[in-house]
């Protein structure tokens, strides 16, 4: 059995965030993490591998440096890593993502026991599109919004959650799940995975390696590929600072209804 657990190096929005003059993100000069949702696909693929002896295979698309991001879940328990990076599939859009993306899946190559885990968002990006069209370009099952996981041979009961409750769905594999947060808790790498990291298998698909896949075609991958463009990019303007008013007593309710009441709210 094979987990295979697409993964996206994204900037680390916690500090501050660079913006260029154009208003897209300058993703060189800030520091970069695993996208957060994906931490916890990676999780569940190794929690299934401490039940079944699956392998785990992580998979990311995007430039060089993802390298380091990929190591660090070997160390974490992964058994492979691949990086999907070529001048040819920069600039894609979700479309374009996806397409590269299943294409990788297809040439590692996935049988009826196996399972694709993404999470459910990237936290730059934003769209959520990617794990469900990854599934629909290879003809895959999916679940997206998993927050609890059951296997019992060739089927997955999911607990799918929803704005104001949740959703059990059986799905059999081979299949694709999207993971939200409250799936686990990611284990951190441990000492032996550290050392263990650089020795472990880890592959670069280029455009060479891909370009036979149908879905590798010039018009549906890349920049020229994408059938969506950026058309505006801005960061919106500061609220101006809120006005406190302080106490519960008689006077000050009043005060706050009559400014209510003077903006027509109530
Ligand atoms: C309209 C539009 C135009 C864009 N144009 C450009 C552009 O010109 N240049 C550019 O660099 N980017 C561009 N992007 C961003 C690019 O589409 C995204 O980086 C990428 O397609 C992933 O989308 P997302 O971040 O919304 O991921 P989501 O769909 O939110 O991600 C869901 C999950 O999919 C998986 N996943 C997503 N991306 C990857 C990846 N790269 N590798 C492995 N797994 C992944 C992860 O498991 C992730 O948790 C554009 C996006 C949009 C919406």
């Amino acid at each position: 059995m094979k987990i295979i657990v697409c993964v996206k190096q994204v900037p680390d929005t916690s500090g501050k965030v660079a913006v260029n003059e154009d208003g897209t993100l300058n993703r060189a000069s800030m520091a970069t993490i695993t996208n957060p949702d994906d931490l916890n696909a990676v999780e569940a693929a190794l929690q299934l591998k401490d039940e079944t002896g699956a392998e785990v295979i992580v998979v990311s698309m995007g430039p060089a440096p993802a390298e380091g991001m990929l190591r660090e879940l070997l160390a974490r328990g992964a058994d492979r890593a691949v990086l999907v990076s070529a001048r040819e599939f920069g600039g894609s859009d979700t479309y374009a993502t996806s397409q590269i993306l299943a294409a990788a899946i297809k040439k590692i190559g996935l049988e009826k026991d196996d399972v694709v885990f993404c999470g459910r968002q990237a936290i730059d990006g934003d769209t959520a599109q990617v794990g469900p069209q990854i599934a629909e370009k290879l003809g895959l099952p999916q679940v997206s919004y998993v927050a609890d996981i059951h296997k019992d041979g060739d089927q997955i009961t999911c607990k799918r959650m929803l704005e104001d409750g949740y959703m059990t769905i059986k799905v059999q594999t081979p299949c694709l799940l999207t993971c939200i947060k409250e799936l686990n808790t990611p284990r951190y790498m441990s000492v032996s995975g550290i050392f263990e990291c650089y020795d472990k298998p880890y592959e670069v698909y280029g455009y060479e390696t891909l370009k036979d896949d149908p879905l590798i075609d010039p018009s549906t991958i890349g920049l020229k590929g994408s059938p969506t463009n950026i058309f505006k990019s801005f960061t919106p303007p500061q609220k101006g600072v809120g006005m406190m008013l302080e106490g519960a007593d008689k006077a000050t309710c009043e005060k706050l209804a009559g400014m209510l009441a003077a903006k027509h709210i109530i």
